[in-house]
């Protein structure tokens, strides 16, 4: 979700590349500073209709004057195929507001906030050209006495979202909103969206503040599918040391739950429906799985669903499965940064012949390649910079491939990835105990971290989890 405030003299050129960044399903709030012409709403609410299908335009219920449903803009928002609309109103504001709107329509005194305005008349009004949210504003301690009754009224309409907007930082402020939310949830209005607004900048600490557990989720992990061709020496459930666990305690072949487990993959028709129901609330999603997300046939498609939402979206994958054709329409869908769109890449190795130790079904053919598509995916950045798809390049460290660590970091610099993962093996059983270095090997290893964090400084790479690997160099020297 992005947001932005128009300003007067603004020549736009801002909000053009805001919107250039916007991806076509991406809920986009724009919203008019009151000295605003008239001419420069109009520009603005036109190329919001042109880049987004998923606009949403904030205007006052009673701006300059006039109310909301009378608003000149209204039909050039709908003729700009603008399909959201948020109605800001101030929390108690008086009869002023109630006014023009009862004056046309029946009034339904138990729909009617008390925001003074009869909010459920205004979405019944435009139901059929917009969907309608409401903003609430407010500036003064006391009018929150209304606003545990603005929320419940609001929950029991049906509406699916409402954004707060306290204008000033206030202890007393943010215990009460807390308790209003304590309230609801007591009462179990929990399927009500409550988010601060898009337009405050401090509105992550809001959240925190009142404990907002209203607000939606952020980040979450999609598991599209357990299966995988790899057999890298660490996997728990694909390693042939894994295999093998499984097998000898159910007579020489596998249980019949792994089997089901390992097959498992999300049902695409569940996953888009999924992927398109999640809040607009959602900024991060992981696409992973106890095996790789590649193997389900439908991943690209749930990428595209979750980009064209503007969800930044990260898989972890051994990116074994890439052609040419694929990353050219994955480019297209990545953002500037090569954070938006971005990869995980479990190489777990800097050279071929490592890479067959860690992964014995595999050939140093399958390393080249993955190293091939890396740097393809480089060239379609060199060639359209206002798009990258981004990489970690992960190496998951154990006695095949320690040795390999400080190659790996001068071969992620090469890359010119995002960034290196140097990732301690975790123990979760005797396939990973196994496998650890031991003895004057271990001497090796802390060295080479050492080395590692140094190389990765000065070539300016960063390392995704350098504090760790420093915090355990000095626990071990302690
Ligand atoms: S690529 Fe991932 S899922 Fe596949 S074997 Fe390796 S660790 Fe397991």
């Amino acid at each position: 979700m992005k947001s932005y405030l128009v300003h007067e003299g603004d020549n736009l050129d801002a909000l053009k590349s805001a919107l250039s960044q916007t991806m076509p399903d991406e809920l986009f709030l724009l919203r008019f500073h009151p000295g605003l012409s008239d001419e420069g709403r109009k520009v603005a609410i036109e190329l919001l209709g042109k880049t987004t299908r998923q606009g949403c335009v904030v205007l006052d219920v009673m701006d300059r004057g006039t109310p909301v449903i009378h608003h000149p803009l209204i039909s050039l928002i709908q003729q700009a195929g603008i399909p959201n609309l948020c109605v800001a109103m101030d929390l108690n504001p008086g009869p002023a507001q109630m006014g023009p709107f009862e004056a046309l329509h029946h009034k339904h005194p138990r729909d009617r906030s008390q925001t003074g305005v009869d909010f459920e008349g205004i979405r019944g009004y435009f139901k059929d050209r917009f969907q309608v949210f409401p903003l609430v504003k407010f500036q003064e301690e006391s009018q929150l006495d209304v606003l545990y009754p603005t929320l419940m009224v609001f929950a029991d309409a049906g509406i699916r979202w409402v954004q707060l907007e306290p204008l000033f930082p206030n202890y007393d402020v943010a215990v009460k909103i807390k308790n209003t939310f304590k309230m609801l949830r007591m009462l179990q209005r929990t399927k009500l969206q409550i988010q601060f607004s898009y337009f405050l900048e401090n509105r992550r600490v809001w959240n925190s503040k009142t404990d907002n557990l209203f607000s939606g989720p952020i980040k979450l992990d999609m598991d599209v599918s357990n299966t995988c061709t790899h057999n890298c020496t660490f996997c728990t459930y694909y390693s042939d040391a894994g295999m093998e666990e499984n097998k000898k305690a159910h007579g020489g072949k596998l249980s019949p739950d792994r089997v089901k487990l390992l097959a498992a993959k999300l049902d695409t028709d569940r996953g888009m429906k999924f992927l398109k129901a999640l809040p607009d609330s959602v900024e991060f999603i992981q696409f992973g799985g106890i095996g790789d997300p590649y193997t389900h046939p439908q991943i690209d498609d749930f990428i595209q669903v979750a980009r064209n939402r503007g969800f930044t979206s990260s898989i972890l994958t051994n990116f074994s499965y890439m052609d040419h054709a694929r990353l050219d329409r994955l480019h297209r869908l990545a953002g500037p940064s090569g954070w938006e769109l971005h990869y995980v890449v479990n190489l777990a190795a800097s050279t071929g012949e490592t890479y067959v130790k860690v992964r014995p079904n595999q050939t140093p053919a399958t390393f080249e390649k993955v190293i091939r598509h890396i740097q393809y995916a480089n060239r379609l950045h060199e060639a359209d910079p206002t798009r990258r798809i981004g990489f970690t390049l992960l190496l998951v460290l154990n006695k095949y491939n320690f040795r390999d660590m400080v190659h790996f970091v001068s071969l992620a610099g090469e890359l010119g990835v995002n960034q290196a993962w140097i990732k301690p093996m975790e123990i979760h059983s005797d396939i990973h105990k196994e496998q650890l270095p031991v003895g004057s090997e271990l001497e090796e290893y802390k060295g080479l971290v050492m080395k590692s964090i140094l190389l990765a400084d000065r070539l300016g790479l960063k390392l995704h989890n350098r504090h760790l690997l420093q915090a355990m160099l000095n626990k071990e020297t302690t």
